[in-house]
């Protein structure tokens, strides 16, 4: 069968016409082509949908009342106890110690609490 509109090769092995893009030979049935192994290159996106978006969760969390703590930080700040109120630990150690960092720290937190809402969130 004369198949003009394909273009064709001879069978390298019968020398029987055959499709070119046979990869089989249709008379003798040999491969006459290398099995196309490149595939087209699957680039597996792997966007990441799972954006991690909130590694803050939970942070914004305790409610701390502005009036307990300003009290607690203007008769107790050299003691921290406006850090510890707050869950602090470790500043509250550290004023403990420092006397509230010599008395800076529980002045400027004495003013940042006054300008905090109530309650504000730590
Ligand atoms: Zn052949």
């Amino acid at each position: 069968m004369e198949d003009t509109q394909t273009k064709t090769k001879y069978c390298k092995y019968c020398g029987e016409k055959i499709p070119e893009d046979a990869v089989i030979c249709t008379k003798c049935g040999r491969q006459v082509e290398e099995l196309k192994q490149n595939q087209p290159n699957v680039v597996i996106n792997n966007t990441n949908t799972n954006t991690v978006q909130n590694t803050t969760a939970g942070y914004a969390g305790k409610p701390k009342n502005k009036w307990v703590a300003l009290l607690l930080c203007f008769f107790l700040g050299i003691l921290g106890a406006h850090k510890f109120y707050e869950g602090k630990i470790g500043m509250g150690i550290l004023y403990l110690f420092t006397f509230g960092l010599c008395g800076i720290g529980v002045i400027i937190d004495f003013i940042s609490l006054l300008f905090k809402p109530n309650p504000y969130y730590v």
